[in-house]
């Protein structure tokens, strides 16, 4: 039910307007320094709209509004009744599927099929799951009174902006919390047709709140006195930052971040199927994602093979416009993005790595990157080390079980991997061993609003998804 049947019509209407301002307290209102910034389509290099920056100012209206929110009606609300609107939004979004899927294309890059089947749905499902949450969380905690916190402040990244919002919002709202969420600087527009969807679901004012800006606001955010919890999803980086300034105070926080996911195939595994899911694990949405499977780990004895076959399917994938329905990977998020990634080719090049990048044609505007794999890499090479956030994938091979446990291992992250194998015992046995928040079996990228998502190590700090993500927005009586 939540996918359409048709891809999106070039004649679709979608309302971009020239200018957003902030969402505040049920209302758009305008930035108090009356400053935009721009935000760009990544395919055409094309200003797509300008976005109000949010300064202490705003970010100081929003909490407060939200707090209000909080006292006055939300936190007293009937569950049953919360439980409604956000069952409401999870409709809407539905409603406004199509407008949702090509806004998110055009504003951050991603093939139009993944938008339109993945982004959107997801995000919607998500409203769906919590919605029924809202009033059954005495069951979620049997023998406490779960209290919400109060005012969350959330900052999201720009790979997957709508069903970002979705994982914080959602869970928020169910659990008595009201919102103050910052989208990232680059992806802005889903967020903002967000915030006209809960004026049309009636939401109570100052319930949801959106501020729009870039690293600064979502500081002025993180070290605001009356946020009571901090969601954040982004680099490992500012998230560091993020635990650093919030130590000694009491407000509680999770952390979603990055990653360099091991993808671990073994010789019984269907090998076919394995090539599919390597593809899928490093090329899905650009490899802007934080639980890609970057790094390659092949049993020995098929990893010529396993080779032969990724050049051979790298080969067939389509790289272009994010809104045509048969391109398989779209634009690179931002010029910023597109250059780091850029430097990293070369960094594997320089390191002494050999790379194979497909030879389709690009477009001439727009920021694109071939699919590239590096193979002849080793543990010490900073592209094995480091999250490249791009559709780069690099191969190393291991003999037995344990080396590729401890070469899987080997680093500070620990989000994601995958097993492939043909013995189920090997899946719970490999499975177990790996220090990672996920590790799917035979497939990889499958996510579900009822399924726990986080990381190990540093990858983040608690739980988002399903029953564990009410967790983080209570306190327990
Ligand atoms: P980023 O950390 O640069 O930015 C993330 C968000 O934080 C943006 O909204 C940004 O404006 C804001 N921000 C930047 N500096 C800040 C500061 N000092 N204080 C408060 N907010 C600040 O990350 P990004 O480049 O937008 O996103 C990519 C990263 O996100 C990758 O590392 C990826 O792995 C990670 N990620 C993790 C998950 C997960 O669930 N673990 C999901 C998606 C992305």
């Amino acid at each position: 039910p939540w996918q359409y049947d048709e891809a999106p019509q070039s004649n679709d209407h979608i309302e971009i307007k020239d200018q957003y301002d902030l969402f505040i307290d049920g209302k758009f209102q305008k930035p108090a320094k009356g400053r935009y910034f721009s935000s760009v389509n990544p395919a055409t290099e094309e200003e797509l709209s300008s976005i109000a920056e949010a300064t202490q100012q705003d970010v100081d209206k929003a909490v407060k509004a939200a707090r209000k929110a909080y006292v006055k009606i939300w936190s007293t609300m009937d569950p049953a009744e919360r439980g409604k609107y956000i069952f409401r939004l999870a409709r809407l979004i539905q409603e406004r599927a199509r407008e949702f899927a090509i806004i998110e294309s055009m504003d951050g890059g991603k093939p139009i099929r993944e938008s339109r089947d993945v982004d959107i749905p997801l995000a919607a499902a998500h409203f769906f799951y919590y919605a029924g949450w809202a009033d059954k969380l005495e069951y979620a905690f049997p023998g406490k009174k779960p209290e919400p916190l109060g005012v969350a402040g959330q900052i999201i990244p720009w790979n997957f902006p709508l069903l970002m919002l979705a994982w914080k919002i959602a869970p928020a709202l169910a659990t008595g919390n009201t919102v103050v969420l910052k989208p990232a600087e680059t992806t802005s527009l889903t967020a903002l047709k967000f915030a006209e969807l809960c004026r049309d679901a009636g939401l109570p004012e100052g319930v949801v709140n959106i501020v729009t800006g870039a690293g600064q606001t979502g500081s002025l955010l993180v070290n605001h006195e009356e946020v009571d919890k901090i969601a954040f999803t982004g680099s490992t980086k500012v998230g560091k930052i993020i635990m650093e300034s919030l130590a000694g105070t009491d407000k509680k926080y999770t952390l979603e971040l990055g990653g360099k996911g091991p993808n671990i195939i073994f010789e019984d595994a269907p090998i076919d199927q394995a090539v599919e899911g390597i593809i899928n694990a490093i090329f899905f949405n650009q490899g802007h994602v934080c639980c890609a499977g970057s790094r390659l780990l092949v049993q020995e004895g098929i990893a010529d093979r396993v080779i032969q076959k990724l050049h051979d399917r790298m080969e067939t994938l389509i790289v272009g416009d994010p809104l045509d329905k048969n391109t398989d990977i779209g634009a690179i998020n931002s010029e910023q993005q597109y250059k780091k990634i850029n430097q990293y080719l070369e960094l594997g090049v320089n390191e002494g790595a050999e790379m194979y990048q497909s030879s389709c044609d690009l477009p001439e505007k727009g920021y694109y990157c071939r699919p590239t794999l590096f193979s002849n890499v080793g543990q010490s090479n900073r592209i094995v080390r480091e999250e490249i956030f791009g559709p780069v994938l690099t191969i190393q091979t291991f003999r037995t079980a344990e080396e590729g446990i401890a070469k899987a291992n080997n680093t500070p992250y620990g989000l994601a991997g995958g097993v492939w194998t043909d013995k189920g015992s090997k899946i719970f046995k490999v499975g177990s061993k790996i220090r990672n928040g996920v590790v799917w079996a035979n497939t990889y990228n499958q996510f579900d609003p009822t399924s726990p998502f986080g990381g190990y190590k540093e990858s983040g700090k608690g739980r988002e998804g399903g029953l564990h993500g009410l967790y983080p927005y209570v306190k327990l009586k």
